[in-house]
């Protein structure tokens, strides 16, 4: 039988300025921090290229994570991180009223299992107040219990944190590189940045493609941050990456619970979340674990037992529910547990490094502190977007609920062929098969791909030779 390489089908991504072009601004890396940051720049008139070494956004840290659009409540106290991730938060409802973002509020509950986690939840409150997150408050068992009926009914309290919410982890940053795009910033996909020459001007980056030359170079390389750093000259962080594994429970599972279920952090864990997913599951994890590889992410059996037997002791009913995938995450943790974003002047070069486990929620936040950092005045030109983004979560209407679509591709996941035609043929659309699928949900259910990868395949093949 003939062997297909499916990602052969997917159009290479060309890029569209000349070899000569001078950009203010090379944003090294398409994670959701880079894509923010590039849509900062581009909003505010500066020349800027996202220089990314997949055929596609989201290739690193960014691709997996639990998608909550956290408060700050428990952030590290006057930290960038506190400050990054309220005004990242604050930013991004701004941004989903005026793009229809998809969110979520379904509030947080922290909930005390035994009496000593019980005595810690003061503590946690108070913390929070003065992290300037004022809607929190401490509710009995038994208001935990109504709240959740399906809750184990060892809850012994809980604090409400009203504003930690569930955004989409792929559309949001997709929906940055767009408007980046839509006020002319240049996409260089498949361009591995390997070196590097600062000439006092500019920079011309080394890449696997291409040189690319940029007046300031932003280093958003995530889990290899300290690699790109080695351009620069001096290092002063190490990535150490920290896996985080997942089980997914079916669909069947997902209106077990309301809100996002948090555990009473220890010294060493912030423990394992039970929480609705954007696409209609339920979440179970993740776990911290560091190592050495940047890319390994590779689950365990024993731990995916650990992750279930968890499961079920915080809501028995997930007994009853299949787990239908299972997955990991590397968070691009560093040898400390700070941000590592700071300027160095003399060579026009902004590290915005070790990002590690609140990026999604932090990242429109950071990206208005490294403008800031930047401290130069472009001619800004931003106009009104005309961007339409497509809805793929079940926090609003799909496009298989609107007419015209002419058929669904994928059963499981509900996937129309016309979603499908418009992730392959967008502006910003998908480079390979995890790019169709973070764009469209195809391949992600039940099945797993089993049933609609062949007519998946034909559809790319016809909108590639058109
Ligand atoms: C298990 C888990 C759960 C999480 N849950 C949440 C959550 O609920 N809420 C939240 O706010 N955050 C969460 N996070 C954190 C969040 O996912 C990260 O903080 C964020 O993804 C970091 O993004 P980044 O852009 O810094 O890095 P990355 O996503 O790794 O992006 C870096 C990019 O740089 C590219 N790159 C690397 N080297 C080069 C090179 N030499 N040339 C060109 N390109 C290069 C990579 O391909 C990649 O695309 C979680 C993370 C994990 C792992």
């Amino acid at each position: 039988m003939k062997q297909i390489n499916l990602n052969n089908l997917f159009s290479k991504k060309e890029r569209n300025f000349s070899d000569d072009e001078i950009f203010d601004i090379a944003v090294v890396g398409a994670g959701v921090v880079g894509c923010a940051i590039f849509k900062e720049f581009c909003q505010n008139g500066a020349k800027t290229v996202l220089v990314e070494k997949a055929n596609d956004i989201l290739d690193g840290a960014s691709k997996g994570n639990s998608s909550i659009l956290h408060t700050g409540f428990d952030a590290p106290p006057e930290s960038l991180e506190l400050e990054c991730v309220k005004n990242g938060h604050e930013e991004y409802l701004k941004l989903k009223d005026k793009l229809k973002l998809p969110y979520l509020n379904t509030e947080a509950l922290v909930v005390a299992w035994s009496d000593e986690q019980l005595g810690k939840l003061d503590a946690i409150l108070k913390k929070g107040f003065s992290n300037g997150v004022s809607e929190l408050e401490i509710i009995s068992g038994s208001a935990v219990l109504k709240r959740e009926q399906n809750l184990s009914k060892n809850a012994k309290g809980a604090i409400v944190v009203k504003g930690e919410s569930l955004i989409d982890l792929w559309t949001a940053p997709l929906a940055y590189v767009k408007l980046g795009v839509e006020n002319g910033g240049k996409l260089a996909f498949s361009h591995e940045v390997q070196g590097g020459n600062f000439n006092g001007d500019y920079w011309e980056l080394e890449t696997s493609n291409k040189t690319i030359k940029a007046k300031t170079v932003i280093n958003a390389a995530g889990l290899f941050g300290d690699i790109v750093e080695q351009i620069k000259g001096d290092v002063d962080f190490k990535i150490i990456p920290r896996k985080g594994q997942f089980i997914i429970f079916d669909q069947s599972a997902y209106n077990l619970i309301n809100s996002i279920i948090l555990p009473v952090p220890t010294k060493i864990t912030k423990g394992v979340v039970v929480t609705k997913t954007p696409f209609g599951n339920i979440l179970v994890g993740p776990t911290a674990e560091d190592q050495e590889s940047r890319i390994e992410s590779i689950t365990k059996s024993e731990t995916l037992k650990m992750l279930q037997n968890k499961a079920f002791e915080i809501l028995p009913a997930l007994k009853n529910h299949k787990i239908i995938a299972t997955f990991a995450g590397l968070r691009p943790a560093s040898d400390k547990a700070h941000y590592r974003v700071k300027i160095n002047e003399e060579k026009n070069w902004i590290t915005a490094g070790g990002i590690r486990s609140t990026g999604l929620t932090s990242a429109l936040g950071l990206a208005q502190h490294i403008f800031k950092l930047n401290d130069t005045k472009y001619d800004k030109k931003e106009q009104d977007s005309k961007l339409k983004i497509t809805n793929i979560t079940e926090f609003a209407p799909r496009d298989y609920q609107s007419s015209g679509y002419e058929k669904i591709v994928c059963h499981c996941e509900h996937v129309t062929k016309r979603e499908i035609e418009n992730a392959l043929t967008d502006e910003v659309g998908a480079g390979n098969l995890d790019g169709l699928k973070r764009r469209t949900r195809a391949t992600m259910g039940r099945c797993q791909g089993f049933n609609c990868l062949s007519a998946i395949a034909e559809i790319c093949e016809n909108v590639k030779s058109k």
